[in-house]
């Protein structure tokens, strides 16, 4: 009998841009599939942003899987037994997702993490296939874990002991990569992965204290997020408090956040580089107070 795991109910995502880390709308559940392949799903060749995404899951788990291996299927939208949006047999190696998630980075990422995680976490309950250690702690920022169901796994990890020394949030080791670095606006393969990574780059646990942000009224803080501005546009930027198809900025009450010793947190927006007109462009990774830039092209 087949393994399933990693059912992901339909989400609405955020805009042009699905949003990780944000609150979900709309979304219901994240549970355990018995469904066998729909009569109706068709196999397709995954897109090139596939394979850049697997290794993005790969970064954050720490594991590492035969992408190649793994089959890909789409179904129509609301057609997934239990309203799913997505699941993955890891025994069969194949990921089935509805229409509307084929380009939904946070859900795709969600089941490769299913299938990087393997059959050691492919059966059983749905709290035992989404460890938290994952899907809340390591892959946090990478992959769309719900409320119900995923979150309901247990509480996130705590990734430093309460009293372990802080670090200022100048020490921080931080990149902002563009997966790729040039884009056709038309081209088949226009899709843009912006990765800011936040690295811990000291040898213990500690915890850093976020700066206060003016124009966010207190306990509320920017937490993190990007903007992409022309390449001629003077850096740092201003004005990153506007969500729009050219950035976003999450917020967070928390004031104190932890790493483990050298710990990178990743944080991925996908984007379309259909969005934009042909030109160079700066995207301005955001983290609390910090910026860090990288520059991209979109080409016709
Ligand atoms: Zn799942």
């Amino acid at each position: 009998m087949a393994i399933r795991s990693g059912l992901i109910r339909r989400a609405s995502l955020l805009g042009a841009y699905s949003l990780v880390l944000a609150s979900p709308i709309g979304l219901d559940a994240c549970r355990d599939a018995t469904a066998p392949l729909p009569d109706n799903a068709v196999r397709f060749v995954p897109p090139p942003v596939y394979a850049r995404w697997w290794t993005i899951v790969e970064a954050c788990s720490g594991h590492t899987g035969d992408f190649a291996a793994y089959t890909w299927y789409v179904a129509p939208d609301n057609s997934l037994r239990n309203n799913a949006a997505a699941y993955t047999e890891v025994a069969a190696r194949r990921i089935v997702l509805e229409s509307s998630q084929q380009n939904a980075g946070s859900i795709v990422r969600h089941e490769m993490l299913h299938a990087l995680l393997g059959p050691a976490y492919a059966s059983g309950t749905s709290a035992h296939e989404h460890p938290p250690a994952y899907f809340q702690g390591r892959c946090a920022g990478v992959v769309y874990c719900p409320e119900i169901g995923c979150q309901d796994a247990g509480a996130a990890p705590v990734m430093a002991p309460a009293d372990a020394p802080t670090l200022p949030l100048s020490a921080l080791d931080i990149q902002m990569d563009v997966l790729p670095d040039r884009v056709s606006r038309t081209g088949v393969d226009r899709a843009l992965t912006l990765i800011v990574r936040v690295t811990n780059p000291s040898a213990e646990p500690v915890w850093v204290q976020l700066d206060a942000t003016p124009d966010l009224p207190a306990p509320w803080v920017h937490w993190y997020g990007f903007r992409i501005v022309p390449a001629v546009q003077t850096v740092p930027i201003t004005g990153i408090a506007r969500d729009d198809s050219a950035g976003v900025i999450t917020r967070d009450s928390v004031r104190r956040v932890a790493f483990a010793a050298g710990q990178t947190r990743q944080l991925v927006f996908d984007l379309s580089g259909a969005l934009y007109a042909p030109a160079d462009y700066l995207a301005v990774g955001i983290f609390n107070t910090r910026q860090v830039w990288t520059p991209f092209t979109i080409v016709p």
